[in-house]
């Protein structure tokens, strides 16, 4: 299923997005843990890319994992995000970025629960719960 990428300038995401999700989903930053608000969340349904809409993750997938940031073992599907090396901070980590609009959503390591080993660390604010 091909899906169109979303493409905008940094100016159009200005206006879109409110400060705070600029700050995450486009100039990388990181909510403060156990503030967003999804890290305690445990209703039943789909996240959703807080800047585009792309599907990311179901809460079937969704763990504790006692970090502070709502944490999933696998997207949605495998295109859903993109992973991109992030060699910042002295550390080398795997970035999440949404597959469809690049912005930031987190990291993803390879401590998590099975089936697939990963814990995808997500920024609240980076996410549209539905
Ligand atoms: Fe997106």
């Amino acid at each position: 299923m091909a899906s169109k990428n979303v493409e905008k300038s940094e100016k159009d995401w200005e206006k879109l997005l409110t400060k705070e999700q600029y700050h995450v989903l486009r100039e990388k930053g990181t909510e403060p843990p156990f503030r967003g608000k999804y890290w305690n969340h445990e209703e039943e349904g789909v996240y959703y890319c807080s800047g585009c809409g792309n599907p990311l993750f179901k809460s079937d997938t969704k763990f504790k994992s006692g970090t502070g940031w709502p944490s999933f073992y696998e997207p949605i599907h495998s295109n859903s995000v993109k992973e991109i090396e992030d060699r910042s901070h002295g550390m080398i980590r795997t970035e999440i970025v949404c597959g469809k609009c690049g912005g930031h959503l987190g990291h993803m390591f390879k401590d998590g629960p099975k089936p697939t080993g990963c814990r995808y660390c997500i920024n609240s604010i980076s996410l549209d719960f539905k």
